[in-house]
């Protein structure tokens, strides 16, 4: 048996590697393992040897993929333009379909199912909110001690989806927000941020009702049926509008992504929310802000960097906003956030979160910019409480309205 799914890695694929190697020196998993298995070249030949048939889809080869972080840090550098991501996602479809192996099925479920079942994501975070408040999250512990970098979670939050936001001032169109799964409950603030800029820089923003978790989780971890699901769900959902915009790295890079997934018109309509802010501020339509002084450590997630290639935009939103902005890591690895890898391999996670940890405490700047609510949490839970971690766009929005009241006052 080699490839069982329409998911598989295809042949042209995999015939793009020319086994280069130029991709190994940014893979942070060959790094920290000096082993050819643990690079991107070394994943290809392992996918090229099932195509071909000459190895099994079996616990070896499942082990060899897992240990892959999806950065997609290799896409950036290859000459060939390998579309590693892709072809990763569908090798673990593949594993999926043919190995039966320990917690993947609970896991699916969870990415696949209960991340789209809204009600059952607010319920989970309405348990976290009581247990942050009665001290029962200081006493968690395995994977749930993750949990420690989660923002303090509201009792009720406010639903997003079903609402419309009008323009303040001339509108410039309509923008479709998603609203994701874990965004709403647990990065609120970030949302709000979202809205008010928007509004501000002329978008009427509607959050279409129907919508649901983009699946970038479920798509990652070979859930590939339960993705495609959650897909369709939102390509109705976003059906007819001209943009579609993301405020987590992540979901914006799946989003990018639908074309692989039956949605090539929601895959052009999506732009991350740093584009779109930053846009604004090229045409004037949200100010300039003078230097409030303070310094901020600039985080680049994945799948914001590397998955759709947007670096400046988010320097451009600190910059506007009055920062002095602090660089933290110049090769550019991964956090160890990366979806679920904490849970599956959380060693791993653990040596590249202390890493970029120790990376901004030598910067000496107590803020971290991060556009990845990912990236936030695994920074946060190896930071500590003194230190804040905020997207962009938030720390923009901070500084817009501290010069308001500034105006007021005046
Ligand atoms: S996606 Fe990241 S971890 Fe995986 S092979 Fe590419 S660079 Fe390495
Ligand atoms: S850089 Fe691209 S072509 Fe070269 S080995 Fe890596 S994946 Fe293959």
């Amino acid at each position: 048996m080699v490839w069982v799914t329409a998911d598989a890695p295809t042949k042209v694929e995999l015939d793009s590697c020319v086994r280069c190697g130029l991709c190994l020196p940014h893979c942070p998993t060959f790094r920290l393992t000096g082993d050819e298995t643990a690079s991107p070249r070394g994943r290809l030949a392992a996918m090229s040897l099932v195509a071909n048939g000459d190895e099994q889809v079996d616990a070896v080869f499942a082990d060899v993929m897992g240990l892959c972080l999806q950065c997609r840090a290799c896409e950036v550098v290859c000459p060939s333009l390998v579309p590693f991501g892709r072809a990763m996602e569908g090798a673990r479809a593949e594993i999926a379909t043919q190995l039966s192996l320990p917690g993947r099925k609970f896991r699916h479920f969870l990415l696949g199912k209960v991340l789209g079942m809204r009600f059952l994501v607010r319920l989970g975070s309405l348990g976290i909110a009581i247990a942050q408040r009665s001290g029962l999250s200081r006493i968690a512990f395995g994977p749930l001690k993750r949990l420690a970098g989660l923002r303090r979670l509201p009792i009720l939050t406010g639903r997003y989806s079903g609402n419309v936001w009008e323009s303040m001032g001339p509108t410039r169109g309509t923008v479709a927000l998603l609203t994701g799964c874990v965004m709403e409950p647990w990065f609120s603030a970030v949302h709000n941020a979202t809205v008010e800029l928007l509004r501000r820089g002329g978008y009427r923003v509607e959050a279409p009702e129907g919508q649901t978790c983009c699946g970038a989780l479920a798509a990652h971890d070979g859930a590939a049926v339960l993705a495609k699901r959650l897909a369709a769900r939102n390509i109705s959902a976003f059906d007819g509008y001209e943009m579609v915009v993301a405020n987590s790295a992540g979901c914006g890079a799946h989003l990018k992504d639908y074309k692989n997934w039956g949605g090539e018109a929601v895959s052009k309509a999506t732009r991350d929310i740093v584009e779109v802010v930053a846009e604004i501020l090229d045409t004037g339509d949200l100010p300039e802000l003078s230097l409030n002084g303070k310094q901020v450590a600039i985080q680049d997630p994945c799948h914001l960097r590397y998955a759709q290639r947007i670096i400046e935009e988010p320097r451009r939103i600190l910059r506007a906003a009055g920062y002095e902005i602090v660089e933290i890591d110049s090769e550019g690895w991964c956090c160890g956030a990366a979806g679920t890898y904490t849970l599956t391999h959380p060693d791993m996670s653990e040596e590249l979160g202390k890493r970029k940890a120790n990376q901004v405490r030598e910067t000496g700047a107590i803020l971290v910019a991060s556009a990845n609510p990912g990236c936030e949490l695994q920074l946060r839970s190896h930071l500590g409480s003194d230190y804040r971690i905020a997207h962009p766009i938030e720390l923009y929005r901070d500084a817009l309205r501290a010069s308001d009241e500034k105006a007021v006052l005046k």
